[in-house]
């Protein structure tokens, strides 16, 4: 018997996978949480029926989410990622030189713990217990809260703006997380698809904008999500993306993000600079 497993993505539009095993299905104090190995996209991690990442695809968003912010800010120490539970963002981050402390605070254990046994490529830096990596299970609203011109960089790979991850799409979170950062401080958050989430992004970007001085949008190509392209808006006190000197990029051995890639995921189509207008 053939089984399909369907993200309705909204109310009219689905992706459906043909899974080959279903590996976990738990729940926590959080969210249901799964894994399966599907036939399109390897092993997979589902939160809440919402596909979070893929073997087969992973790289490009944890390469994009982690190396635009990093490669903009011309010397980051210490750097903060929200969420990302699975561990994909924390293994890029601690690949650049100049990172003394990432810390991690994911809100659900149980997706850390699950991710440790079914997806090992991806959570490699959680195993290993990276030297670099302080992991906290924690509200990620609360810790930014507490923190006054600390971090350098701040990456914010959260779920859908739905459950826990809700609190971390408005302004007072984007208001706490300015303070946190330090004076010339990027902060970077996945803002969903440009073609389906459009009004969450408008006002993602109105309360950024708001905020930061330099506010900008990236665009990169992720199948397993709506529409297949992804968008990360980031918010900058200082740096601008577009005058960063692409010459100083160090090889991260990346298989997505490289030195035209830094810069040309910032050119945007016009339906999007009239949606940001
Ligand atoms: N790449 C994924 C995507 O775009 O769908 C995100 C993956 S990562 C698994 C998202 C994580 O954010 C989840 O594990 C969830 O538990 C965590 N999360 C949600 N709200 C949070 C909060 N307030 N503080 C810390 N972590 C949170």
């Amino acid at each position: 018997m053939e089984l399909w497993m369907t993200e309705y993505q909204t109310p009219h539009l689905g992706l459906s996978v043909r899974v080959k095993e279903t590996l976990y299905s738990g729940q926590s104090d959080y969210q249901t949480i799964a894994v399966v190995d599907s036939e399109p996209f390897g092993r997979m991690l589902v939160l809440d029926g919402v596909f979070q990442t893929s073997v087969a695809d992973e790289f490009v968003y944890h390469e994009m989410i982690a190396h635009v912010p990093l490669c903009t800010h011309p010397n980051p120490k210490r750097v903060l990622v929200i969420g990302g539970g699975d561990g994909g963002t924390v293994r890029e981050v601690v690949k650049h030189p100049s990172v003394e402390q990432v810390v991690m605070v994911e809100i659900d254990g149980m997706v850390v713990d699950v991710a440790k046994r079914y997806l090992p490529e991806i959570s490699e830096a959680l195993i290993a217990g990276h030297p670099k990596l302080d992991l906290r299970i924690d509200d990620g609203i609360r810790h930014v809260q507490e923190k006054h011109d600390y971090y350098d960089v701040i990456i914010v790979d959260c779920s859908d703006p739905i459950g826990p991850g809700t609190g971390l799409f408005n302004y007072d979170f984007y208001q706490s997380a300015r303070q946190a950062l330090k004076s010339d401080g990027i902060f970077v958050q996945q803002t969903e698809s440009p073609f389906v989430h459009t009004d969450l992004i408008k006002r993602v970007w109105g309360e950024l904008s708001s905020l930061f001085p330099i506010t900008k949008l990236y665009l990169a190509a992720i199948p397993l999500y709506p529409s297949g392209t992804h968008c990360f808006t980031m918010a900058s006190k200082r740096y601008d993306p577009l005058e960063f000197e692409t010459d100083k990029m160090v090889d991260l051995g990346t298989k997505y993000h490289n030195r035209e890639i830094q810069k040309s995921c910032f050119v945007l189509p016009n339906f999007i600079k009239e949606l940001l207008k």
